[in-house]
């Protein structure tokens, strides 16, 4: 075993996610000849370490392989159902459709725009009686 397939299970050995007790003999045997391979297992091993005194209330356990509890949610996951049911999409169908028709609607009722500027209208200031006028209309 070279370095080169050491290095590609030696996150597995660690993690102690590997099966075959032939495999991991043999990576033990070669990172303890090895100071190479030996300071990436350590190295590995220590931010195993810290990536547990992270999580105070631990949700998972370091001393075990995680891929049986992943193996049961990936098969949860895959036998929960991907697809809405159908009445969903039926509905989804619908709403476009009443949405769509609702905006037609809005458009078609819309007043059409009139060419003429608005008018405005211009109030006459209501007569205030003046002292001057009222006196003269009245002799
Ligand atoms: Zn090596």
């Amino acid at each position: 075993m070279n370095c080169d397939e050491v290095k590609l299970e030696l996150a597995l050995w660690v993690g102690n996610d590997l099966d075959d007790p032939t495999r991991i003999e043999e990576l033990r045997r070669h990172v303890a000849t090895c100071p190479q391979c030996r300071s990436q297992a350590k190295s590995l091993q220590a931010s195993m370490g810290v990536l547990g005194s992270i999580d105070s209330n631990p949700t998972f356990d370091l001393q075990d392989s995680l891929w049986p509890e992943l193996n049961a949610r990936i098969d949860y996951l895959e036998k929960a159902p991907r697809n809405p049911p159908a009445y969903g999409k039926w509905a989804i169908l619908l709403a476009c459709g009443a949405g769509l028709g609702l905006g037609l609607w809005t458009v078609s009722n819309r007043p059409a725009p009139t060419s003429e500027p608005p008018k405005t209208v211009i109030h006459p200031a209501p007569e205030t009686p003046t002292p001057y006028s009222s006196s003269s209309q009245h002799p």
